[in-house]
């Protein structure tokens, strides 16, 4: 069977991957705009607030972290999977204040500030408190995308599509991070990140930093080269623009928690969106016969079959967390496009919306 997957990014490449080593003919279409995994710091963290409230979600976030080694490893070449884990920190009493309500219900034991710094010797005197999350990894997801686009080598086309009607194909993925809205209907809806990208000796830091710092989350991704991420904001916003304001509260952020930070090189200043959905879970599945999302905007016809016997499956809508549910979409997706069922997949159908 021929399988067409609409956007190269950090989803649908994982996803194409799966489906050769499954067999299928698979083409990969991509417009070329930038996809949000070109800006994304790359943290497994599985422990945000919002799976707390969503069991459904929580689990897809833990079994894809479970998923990570093993997926990194199959790439067979080094995309900076890094599990020495993750330091969350407050600066003050009200950061920790609002940190611990995570921590509690994440159930990490809280260490002092002597405790932190040995773990990390170069944090600021000025931390409060902090816990290890040693399941909370990195990769880096530039590294990812290059590993699969490698994988993909041939299979991988330059092409804009404006609607799902252009594609010829017995299965159509859309995986178009926030361009799957335009396409299907569906409510992606981009939020604005801005990301800072520094460079200096390698070895200042070993662990992902996850802060509040006066009451602004900030956090630190190391990489092994001496290249630092500093993210994000968090804006409802579309545009790309880089502003002195989100610049400032970053590197200030950055520079409270870690001083040896103020003599290092700014190398990146760069703007992703979040492909984000009311209730920040992806969207997982055929889009339904006769949804009214599949009307006049995507010109899919009647819901998920278009043409003859052709059928529509969406894999977007990932928020914050589609580096870390890359493994799990992929294997769920494949499984779905080769006629498995994983009941897990019930509770991200696109037609909830
Ligand atoms: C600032 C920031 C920080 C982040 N940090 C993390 C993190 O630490 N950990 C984590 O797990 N996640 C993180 N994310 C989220 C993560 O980057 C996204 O959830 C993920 O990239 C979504 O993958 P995707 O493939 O669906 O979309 P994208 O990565 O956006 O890729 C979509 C692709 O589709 C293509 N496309 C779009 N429309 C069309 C069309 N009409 N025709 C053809 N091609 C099309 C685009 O060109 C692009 O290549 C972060 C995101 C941002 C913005």
């Amino acid at each position: 069977m021929n399988v067409t997957v609409v956007g190269a990014g950090i989803i649908g490449l994982s996803i194409a991957w799966r489906l050769v080593e499954r067999g299928f003919d698979v083409t990969v279409l991509d417009s070329g705009e930038p996809g949000a995994w070109q800006v994304a710091a790359g943290m497994l963290a599985p422990g945000g607030e919002s799976a707390f409230e969503q069991p459904a979600l929580a689990r897809l976030l833990e079994e894809s972290n479970e998923r990570w080694p093993a997926f990194a490893a199959e790439l067979g070449v080094d995309v900076g999977y890094d599990d020495a884990g993750t330091l969350g920190l407050a600066m003050t009493a009200d950061d920790l204040a609002d940190a611990a309500r995570v921590w509690t219900r994440q159930k990490l034991p809280l260490l002092r500030p002597s405790e932190l710094r040995e773990l990390e010797p170069a944090l600021s005197p000025r931390v409060r408190a902090g816990v290890f999350a040693p399941a909370e990894r990195q990769v880096d997801p530039r590294k990812v995308v290059a590993a699969l686009r490698e994988r993909l080598a041939g299979r991988i086309v330059a092409k804009r599509i404006n609607a799902l009607s252009e594609v010829d194909a017995e299965t159509v993925v859309v995986a178009a991070g926030c361009g799957t809205a335009a396409l299907t209907g569906l409510p992606v809806r981009p939020v604005k990140g801005q990301v800072l990208r520094l460079r200096g000796e390698p070895g200042l830091l070993r662990h992902v930093l996850d802060a509040t710092v006066d009451g602004r989350h900030v956090y630190l991704v190391p990489r092994a080269d001496g290249e630092i991420v500093v993210g994000a904001t968090q804006e409802e916003r579309t545009d790309w623009t880089v502003t002195a304001g989100g610049v400032h509260d970053l590197l200030h952020a950055a520079i409270e928690l870690v001083p040896g930070l103020a003599e290092w090189e700014l190398v990146e200043t760069t703007v992703g969106h979040r492909p984000g959905t009311p209730d920040n879970a992806p969207l997982l599945g055929r889009l339904a016969d006769d949804a009214p999302h599949a009307g006049s905007g995507s010109q899919v016809g009647s819901g998920s079959r278009v043409g003859s016997g052709r059928q529509v499956i969406v894999a977007a809508g990932h928020h914050r967390n589609g580096v870390l549910l890359a493994p799990i979409t992929a294997d769920l997706i494949a499984g779905l496009v080769d006629g498995e069922h994983d009941p897990l997949l019930e509770h991200f159908a696109p037609g909830r919306f």
